[in-house]
């Protein structure tokens, strides 16, 4: 069956999303709006892509000064706490383990300034692109491909290719709804596959959750969020529903080319212009009210709801996702006997009032002297979709 969507349809679709004429009257009319106004207006983007996006494109430049665009906690990176990392680093040094991990988590410190990276080229931690890659290497590091098995006292022991012994690999499970339902796919299969020797150390967070949490934070700094693209097309419109309620602000639910961020962001100005507090979904082209429910099946047959350790916000009633019991065999914290995680932010380091909008990434004593993406102080700063290492780049800031 042809595909519908041709390599062509989707390259004319693209530029289309980047037309400057399609722009011109949307950044007309939210000025026209935004002075109609007349007071600040502060929208939080919720999702490290989104502040990315944001500022490689320049839109944030275009917009009115009293329309002000802010980051919040949508970097899974950046919400990691540094106790998380300081175990990544005692599961390699301490327990033996090879550490599997996407690659922003490579250059974030712990709570003693050192990172993963300094054990990149040993083998011991390995970036994944994709969860599936996982098989392969819990299997080459279990011996079961080229490996072999000795005899030694004590009985038999499993080797690697190389002649090392047979290691045990964790990965470093964190994300949102986004990335949850590929990495419970592969977990879900590795007993029928035969994989014994793979581990998920989980700190997966869950989105809506975490905006409840701002709302009702006393001294909130902002007045609408523009919510998460690839997030809601696995949750849908539903769970955001709880803006409407007393307290709440407006949402509006887009995409990432430019066209969709200026949609968005009028989208906002429109509800805020008629006082409404409600979600709208300004990227129906890929969600749909009901989301994915298939990939909400593959995440909740693996995990379930726990409470949750956010940088910069505490501990989050049920805003984590952990291993339900049957599959507890497959869990790191467990099997190597994992600390409690702790929170702190390096010193001097504000990442924690970055990611909930109370302070601009500039407004860092250390943003650029002495952290900056090549040497970041902070994981707002390492995170490809920190705020920080995208003020930086894009040039935001009065450096
Ligand atoms: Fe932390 Fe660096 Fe950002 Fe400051 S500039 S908040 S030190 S990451």
């Amino acid at each position: 069956m042809k595909s519908k969507w041709t390599r062509d349809d989707q390259e004319t679709l693209r530029e289309s999303l980047r037309s400057r004429e399609l722009a011109r009257p949307l950044v007309r009319e939210i000025r026209e709006l935004a002075e109609s106004l007349d007071r600040e207006m502060r929208i939080m983007e919720v999702c490290g892509t989104h502040t990315v996006a944001l500022r490689r494109s320049g839109i944030h430049s275009f917009l009115p000064d009293n329309v002000r665009m802010i980051s919040g906690p949508g970097c899974p990176v950046c919400v990691t706490p540094t106790g998380y990392i300081d175990n990544a680093l005692a599961l390699l040094e301490e327990k033996d383990c090879v550490i599997a991990t996407f690659g922003d988590m490579l250059k974030v410190p712990g709570s003693e300034g050192r990172s993963l990276s300094r054990y990149m080229g040993t083998g011991r931690v390995r970036i994944v692109y994709s969860p599936a890659e996982l098989i392969e290497m819990a299997r080459e590091a279990d011996g079961q491909s080229g490996g072999s098995i000795r005899l030694q006292p004590g009985g038999f022991i499993r080797l690697q290719s190389d002649g090392s012994p047979a290691k045990s690999v964790v990965f470093l499970g964190i994300g949102f709804e986004t990335t949850i339902p590929a990495i419970a796919s592969v977990f879900l299969n590795t007993g029928e596959l035969g994989i014994e020797n793979l581990y998920l150390y989980t700190a997966f967070k869950t989105v809506p959750l975490a905006l409840r949490a701002l709302l009702k934070a006393p001294d909130r700094h902002f007045d609408a969020f523009l919510l998460p693209g690839h997030v809601s097309v696995i949750l849908g419109t539903e769970p955001y529903e709880f803006l409407k309620q007393p307290g709440g602000v407006p949402g509006v639910i887009t995409g990432f080319e430019p066209i969709d961020l200026l949609s968005g962001i009028l989208a906002v100005l429109r509800l805020l212009a008629a006082g409404e507090n409600r979600v709208e979904n300004a990227y129906p082209r890929a969600v749909r009210k009901e989301g994915n429910p298939r990939a909400r099946a593959v995440m909740n047959r693996l995990l379930y709801p726990v409470d949750e350790l956010w940088r910069g916000l505490g501990v989050i009633p049920l805003s984590g996702m952990q291993l339900k019991p049957e599959f507890a065999a497959l869990d790191a914290a467990g099997r190597f006997d994992l600390p409690e995680i702790r929170d702190f932010d390096p010193p001097g380091c504000s990442c924690a009032q970055v990611i909930q909008g109370k302070l601009l990434p500039y407004q860092c004593p250390l943003f650029g002297r002495p952290c900056t993406p090549e040497k970041p102080i902070g994981p707002c700063m390492v995170s490809s979709e920190g705020s920080c290492a995208a003020h930086f780049r894009y040039g935001d800031h009065p450096l």
